[in-house]
């Protein structure tokens, strides 16, 4: 049986700037429990989607113009990204956005905004820090000192000071070295059997990407071109010749 889905995305149009229409009926789902990736090239329209979920596009001058999108059953297109935090999903952006001027610290600290328990909070820091112990290690430390896997682990902490129960991951593996992201995506996967967190997980890194989730959809120019179990899209001829270099 199918573990029933956290998150639906209905067949969702979204336009930027009121004419280029990127994404052009793009519909998924992210099952109780899972980890799925969305794959594909520059452009295809990733982010996009995870932006539409998350409600951000509007700093971006985009729209859902179409479709719809369901946490566990209700809908949720309408809410603030500060709603939606409230109610367990959290974005973490590409390229880690982390406050350089502050500590490694401070930084997790402020993904707590919403939150008014003191003793929660800390106990929410120490277990952050159980998950990446090399941000303990650096915890006093400038974000701007640390290295791109400290900060992506940063950006991914602070999304977990929001006690989140669906976590939308952009590009985690952009800009590090392939031993980094390894560790980066087996906290992933920790956090995931752990604490039961669900990951929606863009990636270009098709290979990593697969070897980590559940399940995976394919974009390309704004729809969603295969989608398949993991293990059956690692298998398949296409997949292999056009996103594993392995043809
Ligand atoms: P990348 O890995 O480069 O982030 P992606 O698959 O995440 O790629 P998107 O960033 O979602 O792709 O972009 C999809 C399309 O939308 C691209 O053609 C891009 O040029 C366009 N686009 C993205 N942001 C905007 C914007 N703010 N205004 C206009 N067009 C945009």
């Amino acid at each position: 049986t199918t573990p029933a889905p956290v998150l639906t995305v209905n067949g969702i149009e979204v336009i930027y700037n009121h004419v280029i229409l990127v994404l052009k009926g793009v519909s998924l789902q992210l099952a109780e429990g899972d980890i799925a990736a969305i794959l594909g090239g520059n452009g295809a329209g990733k982010t996009t989607t995870l932006r539409a979920v998350s409600n951000l596009l509007k700093g971006e001058r985009g729209e859902v113009t179409k479709g719809s999108i369901e946490l566990r059953g209700e809908r949720i297109d309408n809410l603030t990204p500060a709603e939606l935090v409230k109610r367990g999903v959290v974005q973490v952006m590409e390229g880690r956005h982390c406050f350089a001027h502050l500590t490694i610290e401070e930084n997790l600290l402020t993904g707590a905004y919403t939150r008014k328990d003191k003793g929660e909070i800390a106990a929410n820091l120490e277990k952050v820090y159980t998950y990446f112990p090399r941000l303990k290690t650096r915890r006093n430390s400038q974000a701007a000192y640390t290295s791109g896997g400290e900060q992506q682990m940063c950006a991914i902490g602070r999304a977990l000071m929001a006690n989140p129960s669906v976590v939308l991951l952009d590009e985690p593996s952009m800009g590090l070295a392939p031993q980094i992201v390894e560790e980066v995506f087996e906290i992933v996967k920790d956090l995931n059997q752990k604490e039961r967190v669900s990951f929606l997980i863009a990636e270009q890194n098709t290979n990593m990407a697969l070897r980590y989730a559940n399940y995976g959809y394919i974009m390309e120019s704004g729809r969603i071109v295969m989608d398949g179990k993991a293990e059956d899209l690692r298998n398949n001829e296409d997949v292999k010749e056009f996103y594993l270099g392995m043809g």
